[in-house]
């Protein structure tokens, strides 16, 4: 039996990261047996080149997907459009700039056919991450588990296999200021891990500041 799948990307001034992520990702795609897939690719208010890009990509593939949005909304609001918009029976969010692993999709997929209704992608070093982004990460993670019942498992990132069942329930929690691996972390599910380690990004650098990763930490 043929499964459909999805893909969700946010892109962010993703324009020089875009060829690199469509030649590494369809290759990956077209490795896992029996799927059909489609690449949800959400502009999040993009400056420079990306929704051109993406566009172009979309009329030379019907994979691609792409929605606009009017201006920058933050990386939770693309991945909750794109996770809303996805038609799929499993859902993956992915980063545009290649520091999610492709190649970790075949094992997801394998991993949710075998039954599992989540398949989390756990990093097994950080190092392409800088010190202090590694640092304030840790903080974070160790105080939230301390002060609140629900776990947000450590060195996991929104990279993840969801099965629609989990999609759906997600899609039906009302909160509006949306903090996803939180969120993700509450609806819970059949649960698998997966180890990677992380590469450094692809192009361009990394488009959160620490200033906006504070704000974020103060209002999830
Ligand atoms: N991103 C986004 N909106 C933003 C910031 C980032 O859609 O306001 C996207 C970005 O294009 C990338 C993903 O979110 O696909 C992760 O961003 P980034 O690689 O800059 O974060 P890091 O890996 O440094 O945590
Ligand atoms: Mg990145």
């Amino acid at each position: 039996m043929t499964n459909t799948l999805s893909l969700v990307v946010p892109f962010y001034n993703e324009a020089a990261a875009i060829q690199p992520f469509a030649d590494a990702i369809l290759p990956v795609l077209e490795a896992v047996p029996d799927s059909r897939w489609e690449i949800v690719c959400v502009d999040d208010g993009s400056k420079d080149s990306t929704l051109l890009k993406l566009v172009a990509l979309a009329q030379t593939d019907i994979r691609f997907r792409v929605l606009e949005f009017s201006r920058n909304f933050g990386k939770e609001a693309a991945l909750t459009a794109g996770i809303d918009a996805a038609k799929g029976e499993a859902v993956i969010p992915i980063d545009a700039d290649l520091q999610d692993p492709p190649e970790l999709i075949v094992d997801m997929v394998h991993a949710w056919r075998m039954g599992a209704e989540v398949v989390l992608a756990r990093r097994v070093n950080r190092s392409s991450d800088g010190i202090l982004k590694r640092r304030t990460a840790s903080w974070f993670y160790s105080l939230h588990n301390k002060l609140s019942k629900t776990k947000i498992p450590e060195n996991v990132g929104d990279f993840r296999l969801m099965d629609r069942t989990v999609v759906d329930a997600l899609k039906a929690l009302p909160e509006r200021q949306r903090f996803m691996k939180g969120l993700f972390a509450w609806v819970g599910f059949r649960t698998i891990t997966l180890d990677y380690t992380r590469a450094p990004r692809s192009a361009g650098e990394t488009k959160f500041s620490g200033f906006s990763l504070w704000n974020f930490a103060l209002v999830s």
